[in-house]
């Protein structure tokens, strides 16, 4: 690769320390540009983009932030930027400098608000037959309010539960005849918050009938209600099961009762195990649960017991392990910032714990399905998640709820009050809609693959028309260089147990790249959608 001798004079500003790793980032830059000439505007373009386009969301923990001993640990060249990885690290505690919380996604461009409910109209009107069709309910109301959640919205209030259940009955009824979704079966259901368990048992009986009544769903349709334990009792259960149900999620995130308590969850953990127990003694349903580790005071050995008691105490179908995300401006941050909780696991930390976790739920026989999603028995299947991921079609339903239907990505309302008087006026509360980007098929099956941690580029590209090994030829040499995949052939990346920690850095780094490489007209890694 040829530099002129401007860009020789401008790449000396570059501090000396990063230089040889910097130098070859630009180079791959280049390469992926067509470019065999380095000229002063190709390294702007390049420092531009390979440091500073590829915006990644990361998590806001305050050790994540400041981590001065890791730092002094590994060696300074090995910060390039956020998008070559770390070289001569222990790629699964040092292989980027933050770590992308929750999903990789491509963005997409917002409509003026005015074209969203005209957008929606134009499209639930047009038949679908996607291979994925999934129903979203989002339930916006909690028992009370965890620290470490960014997804509380309101406190359940006396009331609340038969009018918010009223005005999604209606919904159901408005939406569920529509071309779009009765032309072709939906094959999950999904119903979320906020904590649908909240609702009354009444409610939610007569809820998930609707679903099964008014939706079109495949004899084998997943229907998962989300939960907490301290508000889902025996009744609630039983109304579930007799509506429909057959999939059960409850966040305990820890058995631990100080450290669950420390952080807002109510019931300690005898009460966690004894309702459990109740929920798998009634047999009728796939029963799983979150766990999440690098909670405040959650040292390893409190990791081992959480993951001992769900293997020797419970009956569970399956468990998913979640990194702790700790949202900016949550009360946990807060909390931690007034000493009044230990501060969650840092970065490295937290790798080790996903390391353990994944050496114990191997050797305790459970199947892998997705990066943080496992089996125990046959009944645990994961559909909604996984389909998703590929970008499933998914039917909105409720405040706040989202959806996708053909190539758009839809929010509804998320104010109560707004949304109660749209669904009451008989129209759909669609509040945004996001035109994704042309190639999201392509993006979404590179995600949904890397979460099975093997994606075949060469099966990818020819389905989707690229050469996709030779587009991110760039990445692939580097990561493999640096521990996170391996490449066996055939058009076969794998992710090594690193690879695996990091995935969604991955593949958010994959769609970046290509969105660069085709210059996108999108906002990349702005929303996971
Ligand atoms: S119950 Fe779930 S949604 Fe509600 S505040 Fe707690 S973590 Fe958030």
């Amino acid at each position: 690769m040829k530099w002129t001798e401007e860009a020789k004079k401008a790449f000396e500003a570059v501090p000396p320390f990063v230089r040889p790793m910097a130098k070859k980032g630009v180079e791959a830059y280049a390469r992926s540009m067509g470019r065999k000439i380095i000229t002063p505007e190709l390294l702007k373009d390049a420092k531009k983009n390979l440091m500073g386009r590829y915006g990644m969301e990361s998590t806001d923990s305050t050790v994540n932030k400041e981590e001065p001993d890791r730092k002094a640990s590994v060696p300074a060249t090995q910060y390039p930027n956020r998008f070559f990885a770390r070289e001569g690290v222990d790629p699964l505690k040092y292989a980027f400098d933050r770590k992308i919380a929750v999903h990789a996604g491509a963005g997409g461009q917002a409509l003026p608000a005015e074209e969203a409910l005209p957008t929606w109209q134009a499209l639930c009107i047009k038949p679908d037959s996607s291979p994925r069709r999934t129903v979203y309910i989002h339930v916006p109301f909690c028992q009370s309010r965890c620290l470490f959640c960014g997804f509380f919205t309101h406190t359940l209030r006396q009331g609340d539960s038969a009018r918010y259940t009223d005005a999604l009955l209606k919904e159901i009824e408005q939406t569920s005849g529509l071309p779009a979704v009765t032309g072709h079966p939906i094959h999950a259901v999904y119903l979320g918050g906020g904590t649908p368990t909240a609702l009354d048992a009444g409610d939610l009986k007569r809820l998930i009938e609707a679903v099964c009544r008014l939706f079109p769903l495949a004899n084998d349709c997943e229907i998962t209600v989300e939960g907490r334990v301290s508000d889902f009792e025996q009744d609630k259960m039983q109304a579930c099961v007799a509506g429909g149900a057959n999939r059960f999620s409850l966040g305990v995130q820890s058995f631990n009762t100080k450290v669950r308590q420390d952080v807002g969850r109510i019931s300690d953990r005898a009460e966690v195990l004894k309702m459990l127990t109740t929920l798998t003694d009634l047999d009728n349903g796939a029963a799983i649960i979150d766990l999440i580790y690098g909670l405040p005071g959650q040292t390893m050995a409190v990791w081992e017991d959480d993951l001992r008691t769900l293997f020797e105490e419970t009956k569970l179908d399956g468990a998913d392990l979640y990194q702790l995300n700790v949202f900016k401006g949550s009360l946990l941050t807060r909390a931690v910032n007034q000493g009044k909780l230990p501060p969650p696991a840092d970065i490295p930390t937290q790798a080790e714990m996903f390391l353990k976790g994944r050496e114990m739920m191997t050797a305790a026989c459970f199947r892998r399905l997705s990066m943080s999603h496992w089996g125990r028995t046959p009944r645990e299947r994961n559909r909604y998640n996984t389909f998703i991921r590929y970008g499933a079609t998914c039917i909105p339903l409720g405040c706040g709820a989202g959806g996708r239907l053909h190539g758009h990505y839809f929010f509804q309302e998320g104010n109560l009050k707004t949304y109660y008087r749209r669904v009451n006026a008989g129209e759909k509360p669609v509040a945004t809609a996001i035109l994704l980007p042309a190639h999201s098929p392509l993006f979404r099956n590179l995600v949904g693959q890397m979460e099975n941690g093997r994606v075949n580029l060469t099966t990818l590209g020819e389905k989707h028309g690229f050469d996709l090994e030779a587009v991110f030829s760039p990445l692939l040499k580097q990561w493999e260089q640096a521990g996170l995949i391996r490449r066996p052939g055939g058009g076969w990346i794998e992710l090594t147990v690193a690879g695996e920690f990091w995935n969604v850095n991955l593949a958010q780094a994959l769609i970046d790249h290509f969105q660069h490489y085709h210059q996108e007209d999108a906002q990349p890694g702005s929303m996971a959608l």
